[in-house]
């Protein structure tokens, strides 16, 4: 979804809801793809004394694999994000969101955050005790018995 800020950029106070569905099921994570279900994004652009922030809340129900055991487990995802977005960089701060011509691609922007906020490690417990090296038994259900003969 491309949003057009143009009015927003230019009248304090000014603001705009967002409230939409975003398709990620092709965004892929070490070969899985954990949104297959849209991912809600509620939030609001605001003007507030000529600084344009965008809050938003980014949910799903998301479809993990545990980077331990192998298992797939679903987890609500919720994570909420906010940017300032200026219509040029000026000076070096980085953190700000260019919204070209004062329109902003809220997709790429959606996809990006959701990107960043995942765990490098995803575990699907604590402590996961993992898959055997020797035999691959998931030791979270059964106790295999290579450890008693080493
Ligand atoms: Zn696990
Ligand atoms: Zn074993």
């Amino acid at each position: 979804m491309i949003i057009d800020l143009r009015q927003l950029f230019d009248v304090i106070g000014d603001h705009k809801r967002i409230d939409y569905k975003l398709d990620l099921s092709e965004y892929t994570l070490d070969q899985n793809k954990p949104f297959p279900h849209p991912v809600h994004v509620v939030g609001e652009i605001t003007n507030q004394v000529g600084i344009v922030t965008l809050q938003m809340t980014v949910s799903t129900l998301a479809n993990f694999v545990c980077d331990r055991c192998l298992d797939e487990f679903q987890v609500d995802y919720e994570e909420e994000f906010e940017h300032i977005i200026v219509r040029k960089l000026t000076g070096q701060n980085d953190d700000y969101i260019v919204a070209e011509n004062a329109r902003l691609d809220l997709d790429e922007l959606v996809l990006n955050d959701v990107a960043l906020s995942l765990p490098t490690k995803i575990l699907c417990k604590e402590d996961c005790k993992g898959l055997c090296c020797n035999c691959g038994a998931n030791l979270n259900i059964t106790e295999c018995k290579c450890g008693e003969f080493q």
